[in-house]
């Protein structure tokens, strides 16, 4: 007797379901707004079977939905939409019914089920996701208006600081050269002082950056920690560095006498040196790549903060542009040393130096 109830039970069950599999789902109401396609059935949509076929440079985005039923049988074909070349709502068999998209661009969002409701995202709609490439464009092409004078430390004789046989100079040289493709990559012109090993002395550095008239300037140093260590002093992490006024008459003096130079020049170059927009901007630049950098860098490594430090050197006094010193770590730290040579450490700093360059610049 149970056997026979349970079976009775399974097959009504079974008839039941199936009633319900085939049960006609109407669509009720069709609407087009702000080019998003929104079609509401009497019932709960149970699946919409989704693919696209392109032919001939058109692209045909195919929308299945399986019990679905025309209310008139007739296929709807008069709605219209920007960047669409038909809709068409019609009878694929009995049991399905089919929406037809012809566009010459892909639908980059897919659809959205819910409940009763099927919203497709025509082309148009894209055009703000689009809109972010136009965005990028723009900001590529103001950033190309920018140049950025790279200036690598040391070169050639003059090695820097050292550790065994690593040197300074061969650190700056290829963090500057990542630095300088990833700038370019931004958008950004930028030129080097030195792309190769080689010699040059301080004043050909900043000749150089006030030749090609560069928006800003940044050197790349490596640090040491002094013979005579200053008890409590961590010699250790990165260091940014903007121009100090402090001396500054007795600085140039002694290289003026240094290099011999005529004392117009000097009085000119004395004006640029502490120009006091120069200094504001110094400032700006030192702030936002230090900052940047640890926003960056703290991502996957930990680094110690030396913060913002003023200094006299030549590259940032005689620079007539916004100049920055940054100095990336100290060869003297045995855990500074290990990242600075190592490729993927080098290429996080120089993110997160670029970085603070686009925050300056406001792009
Ligand atoms: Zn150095």
């Amino acid at each position: 007797m149970n056997k026979i109830l349970l079976i009775i039970i399974g097959l009504l069950f079974l008839t039941n379901s199936n009633l319900w599999a085939k049960e006609n789902n109407y669509l009720k109401n069709t609407l087009l707004v702000s080019n998003q396609l929104k079609l509401t059935f009497a019932h709960k949509i149970k699946r919409v079977k989704h693919f696209t076929i392109k032919k001939s440079g058109v692209i045909k985005h195919v929308y299945d939905i399986k019990n679905g039923l025309l209310s008139s049988g007739k296929t709807i074909k008069n709605l219209k939409a920007k960047g669409v070349k038909s809709i068409r709502i019609g009878q694929f068999n009995k049991n399905v019914l089919r929406i037809v998209i012809e566009s010459k661009y892909l639908l980059a969002k897919q659809h959205r089920l819910k409940n009763r409701t099927l919203t497709i995202y025509l082309p148009a709609y894209n055009k703000v996701l689009s809109s972010k490439k136009v965005k990028k464009k723009r900001l590529y092409k103001k950033r190309h208006q920018k140049l950025i004078i790279l200036d690598a430390g040391h070169g050639g004789r003059d090695i820097g600081a050292s550790h065994r046989n690593i040197i300074e100079k061969d650190l700056t040289l290829s963090m500057t050269r990542k630095l300088r493709d990833v700038l370019k990559k931004m958008g950004y012109r930028v030129r080097m002082t030195r792309s190769t090993d080689k010699t040059m002395r301080l004043k050909e550095r900043t000749d150089y950056a006030n030749r090609y008239k560069g928006n800003i300037f940044i050197s790349l140093h490596v640090n040491a920690a002094p013979k005579k260590r200053t008890p409590n002093v961590r010699y250790e992490g990165i260091t940014v560095f903007y121009l100090s006024t402090k001396n500054i008459k007795k600085r140039l003096r002694k290289r003026r006498t240094h290099y011999k130079s005529k004392k117009r020049y000097s009085e000119k170059a004395a004006q640029q040196m502490i120009s006091q927009w120069k200094s504001r901007h110094s400032k700006s630049l030192a702030i936002k790549v230090r900052k940047n950098i640890f926003k960056h860098l703290r991502k996957y490594y930990s680094v110690n903060d030396k913060g913002i430090k003023r200094q006299g050197f030549w590259v940032l006094l005689a620079t007539t542009m916004p100049s920055i010193l940054v100095e990336t770590g100290y060869i003297s730290h045995k855990k500074d040393l290990k990242r600075l040579q190592n490729s993927n450490y080098q290429r996080r700093l120089v993110e997160g130096i670029a970085k603070g360059v686009n925050s300056y610049f406001g792009l």
